[in-house]
């Protein structure tokens, strides 16, 4: 077990200082038993080092971006020279326009692109240019997708399919979560339900299309087919929130991603990125039809600006990650490394007898500890908890970094190797040893 000393100090002044002692509550272990977080000192492609030396092997990405590995020689050199030509201008700069082409040519219903700073931001954005749209307010939503931390989506589920939303924080009006209908992911008829009592009152259905939030969920066959064609039925916007899904999976976003067929019949009106499109730096972008977008600020009634949007550094970092995610070859490694990964994991788990359940999709996945599949929220809430946060302590100890929520994915990146693999496949194997040993 390494020795964590200066993440513990740290933590206590944190504590005095930081809220909570982390700028993102996701950091924090409060759902694997508390007590102080890794504080990260150094990171260079799939290896981080802690403030007490200690090496992991990272599988938390940053929650996504860092899809190329930490400080990537191509990303790091584009964000130097952003940053000896001025990190912020204020005025529009050709390079905005180069990563808006790229964006456009890999995800081609989105006519026209805005970047803002955030995958909150984006979908904050797309909501109110669907309002502006259609004039209407409600948003249909579906419960444990995740969007951002915008008043609209801090919304759960009523007490059953098809009621209006109660509020997920303190500090969300009743009124707004009043605007917004969750149903559960995967069900069309849940949908069918809220889209008949609420009819021309919704503004949108806004979806993960494969869900990266409560795991990796992908969509039944059927089910994005079914939304689009109910949504539009209902003269309603289709919204897919490609936070996490958009160039994860190959060169493209969820939309044209070959694991999904009918790629006319799943096209949305709208999209929000962020994430990978950053390169690691703070970004997110929202784009759509035409007709749709023309509803935004100088050409149309909806507003919405950003004194950092579009920054020189974020989007040079986010074209050198694209550049980056073009090689040849790059998605299929890391799908290989992820399917050696799980393929091991999951051996190591029934060999114990710790019950285990992944869903891959290419080069991510997500480790549930239950028997059932997991398609929906409420089989990826009924998985066990308390064999996570064990599993994770334990490869932590081992120097592997996995984020500390049982619901969030594994991600691969361009960095990893087989020795990595091996590694960590190592550190499972005595983990899932320990939790069959301490069950006993
Ligand atoms: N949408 C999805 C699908 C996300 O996963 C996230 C962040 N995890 C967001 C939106 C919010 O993005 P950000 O944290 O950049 O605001």
């Amino acid at each position: 077990q390494n020795n964590r000393e200066r993440s513990k100090h740290l933590y206590e002044e944190a504590l005095e200082h930081i809220v909570g002692g982390v700028n993102s509550p996701s950091r924090s272990f409060k759902a694997v038993g508390g007590g102080a977080p890794v504080f990260m000192k150094r990171a260079k492609g799939a290896h981080f080092w802690d403030e007490d030396d200690n090496r992991y092997i990272d599988y938390l990405a940053a929650y996504g971006p860092i899809i190329t590995g930490h400080a990537h020689p191509h990303i790091t050199k584009a964000i130097t020279d952003a940053a000896e030509n001025g990190v912020l201008y204020g005025t529009p700069t050709g390079l905005e326009i180069r990563l808006a082409k790229m964006l456009k040519e890999a995800i081609p219903s989105m006519d026209k692109v805005r970047f803002v700073n955030s995958g909150t931001e984006a979908v904050m954005t797309t909501i109110r240019v669907a309002r502006a749209y259609t004039k209407r307010s409600k948003i249909i939503k579906f419960a444990g997708c995740y969007h951002g931390h915008s008043d609209l989506v801090l919304v759960a589920a009523g007490s059953g399919p098809s009621t209006l939303g109660i509020p997920d924080s303190a500090g969300v009006p009743a009124s707004i979560a009043h605007e917004v209908i969750t149903v559960p992911f995967n069900d069309l008829h849940g949908l069918r339900e809220a889209l008949d009592k609420w009819k021309d009152e919704v503004a949108a259905v806004m979806v993960e299309p494969i869900v990266g939030n409560f795991g990796m969920v992908m969509p039944k066959p059927g089910f994005l087919e079914g939304l689009c064609k109910m949504a539009h039925d209902n003269g309603s916007l289709v919204i897919y929130d490609e936070v996490i899904t958009a160039f994860r999976f190959h060169y493209g976003s969820a939309q044209t991603y070959a694991g999904l067929q009918n790629h006319e019949a799943i096209q949305p009106d709208l999209t929000a990125l962020g994430k990978i499109i950053g390169g690691g730096l703070p970004i997110g972008a929202y784009g759509g039809r035409k007709h749709i977008m023309e509803q935004v600020a100088p050409l149309g009634p909806a507003y919405q600006a950003g004194t950092m949007a579009g920054n020189p550094a974020s989007i040079a970092s986010g074209i050198a990650c694209l550049e980056i995610l073009q090689g040849e070859g790059v998605y299929e490694e890391m799908e290989r490394l992820s399917i050696r990964l799980t393929e091991g994991l999951q051996a190591s788990a029934d060999r114990h007898g710790i019950p285990l359940t992944i869903n891959r999709i290419r080069g991510s996945f997500s480790a549930h500890f239950c028997q059932h599949p997991v398609t929906d929220y409420d089989e990826a809430q009924d998985t066990d908890g308390e064999a996570f946060a064990a599993f994770f302590r334990h490869m932590l100890d081992q120097g592997i970094n996995l984020a500390p929520s049982k619901y969030e994915a594994w991600f691969l990146t361009t960095a990893h190797t087989d020795e990595d693999i091996q590694e960590t496949l190592a550190a499972a194997e005595e983990s899932f040893r320990q939790m069959a040993s301490e069950n006993t």
